[in-house]
């Protein structure tokens, strides 16, 4: 064998039946293959890239000597959701895109699979535990159970803080339970790493929405908020109140939550679906109602694949699962009485790029056309709950949390992270967010010094 490893994938016509993984993982031998594939650089570029700065060729250094567990360790020490990480992170922007290999005109190591190999050996042996410091008098409140709180939890009850997180929903995890569906990652994964999360004697409130931070600061010395950004950005075109228009987060967690065996998704068998937008988001939107038994899914995206922000493993995937591309493609308005009949889209063109470099996009006169669908899925963004952070009276900017390099907000003793703060980047923004946070809530919380784990 020569170049990456690749492993088998369940084909598209058996895989959509339904929504478990459909990539396997590496056996024993591929992984110690795919480690002695990694140089092992001095200054090694995939750390930089790594937002938790997981040393990666250290622990894959220790999967190609056989020491699988100790690999895990390693991942775990700077990532408390390097499971899920490995599952999900989208490393083709990441850490495997910097991979030296490239640099000889070869694929990259299989960083994410590895991780993934790690992960798994260590839920064979018990996932990672490191000891606490002892306990402080200090409390801290979490307001939101996604990656972010859950980091910053885990950071600050590591070093010996009281800590209680608060979540909205009935389950701790936030989208890696309500918006990542199991082909991406079994959500076995999260939940093992919130159980080991729970070993720290972090307090768990959940069904308890915060609207107010007040009563939180009387009662706590320091609150994290990391709530994520939950609303989807609407089109702002005609038709978008008829039935059958769904927002992409609403739609996943319908689907999630139906999963999960509470309430219904949305039906769309024998449906023709257009999924509006580029990102991510649109192709997970888009795999889902191909799952859901649509016949017919469309991406409509105005500008071309070469601008499209999804990465390409989710866009082959979509096409393998016969998703169709309408690229240069914008939507006017949605056709319908009650409920949608079609849309009414127009092609465009792209402009030169602006000062960004990024090319803008204009519509061609005279080019539209009318595109016969039951269901319309919108997937241009995700923001914050508007009306929840000015009731939390925080600084906002563009709708979102505006925070200084600690991680502090406009009000003394409230930090925060995560997707609420950058606008929806990644899991492992996140995660690493949270534990900058907490190191900063430390060091606020201590005077000015940071404690030792
Ligand atoms: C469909 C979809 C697919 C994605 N796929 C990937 C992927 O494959 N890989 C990847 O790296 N990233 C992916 N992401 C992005 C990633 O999930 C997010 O960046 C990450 O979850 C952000 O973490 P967070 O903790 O900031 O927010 P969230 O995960 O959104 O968690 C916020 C939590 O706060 C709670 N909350 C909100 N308001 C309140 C309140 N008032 N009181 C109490 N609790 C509250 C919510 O219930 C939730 O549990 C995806 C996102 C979406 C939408
Ligand atoms: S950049 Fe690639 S080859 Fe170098 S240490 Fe990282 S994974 Fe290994």
């Amino acid at each position: 064998m020569s170049g990456r490893v690749h492993t088998k994938t369940i084909p598209p016509h058996e895989r959509i039946s339904g929504f478990a993984p459909y990539v396997s993982n590496l056996d024993d031998r591929l992984a110690v293959y795919e480690a002695s594939r990694c140089l092992m650089c001095f200054d090694a570029p995939c750390i930089s890239a790594c937002p938790a700065g997981i040393n990666i060729p250290e622990f894959i250094y220790r999967i190609k000597t056989g020491n699988f567990y100790g690999a895990a360790k390693v991942i775990r020490e700077s990532n408390i959701l390097g499971g899920e990480c490995g599952y999900v992170c989208p490393v083709e922007r990441l850490c495997e895109s910097k991979c030296v290999r490239r640099n000889l005109n070869e694929e990259p190591v299989a960083i994410s699979m590895l991780q993934r190999f790690a992960y798994e050996k260590e839920k064979l042996k018990g996932l990672v535990k490191f000891p606490k410091s002892r306990s402080k008098d200090k409390k801290v409140a979490v307001v939101g159970a996604g990656p972010a709180g859950l980091s910053a939890a885990y950071e600050l009850a590591r070093m010996g803080y009281s800590v209680t997180v608060f979540d909205a929903n009935p389950r701790p995890g936030g989208l890696l339970l309500y918006g990542i569906l199991p082909w991406k990652a079994p959500w076995s994964v999260p939940e093992s790493e919130i159980d080991l999360i729970k070993e720290y004697g972090i307090n768990f409130v959940t069904n308890r929405k915060i609207t107010d931070l007040k009563p939180l600061l009387k009662e706590y010395d320091a609150v994290f908020v990391g709530v994520g950004a939950t609303k989807s950005q609407k089109l702002g075109i005609p038709g978008e109140e008829l039935n059958g228009v769904y927002p992409a987060q609403e739609f996943l967690q319908s689907v999630a939550k139906w999963l999960m065996g509470e309430g219904k998704a949305p039906d769309l068998k024998g449906k023709r679906v257009a999924v509006i937008g580029g990102g991510d988001t649109a192709i997970d939107a888009a795999c889902a109602s191909v799952r859901l038994g649509a016949e017919r899914v469309y991406i409509v995206y105005r500008r071309s694949f070469a601008e499209m922000p999804a990465v390409p493993y989710g866009r082959n995937q979509a096409r393998e699962e016969g998703v169709e591309f309408l690229l240069l493609t914008a939507p006017v308005r949605i056709i319908g009485d009650k409920s949608v009949k079609a849309i009414e889209c127009v092609k465009m063109e792209l402009t030169e790029p602006d000062s960004s470099g990024r090319r803008g996009v204009r519509s061609i006169k005279g080019s539209e056309f009318r595109l016969d669908v039951d269901s319309v899925i919108v997937a241009i963004g995700q923001k914050p709950d508007e009306d929840l952070l000015k009731s939390y009276g925080v600084k906002t900017e563009k709708g979102l949390i505006v925070v200084d390099e600690n991680f502090s907000t406009s009000i003394k003793g409230i930090f925060a992270g995560g997707d609420a703060v950058n606008g929806g980047e990644t899991v492992v923004e996140a995660v690493a967010e949270g534990k900058k946070a907490a190191a900063a809530i430390d060091k606020f919380l201590s005077g000015g010094k940071s404690s030792k784990k």
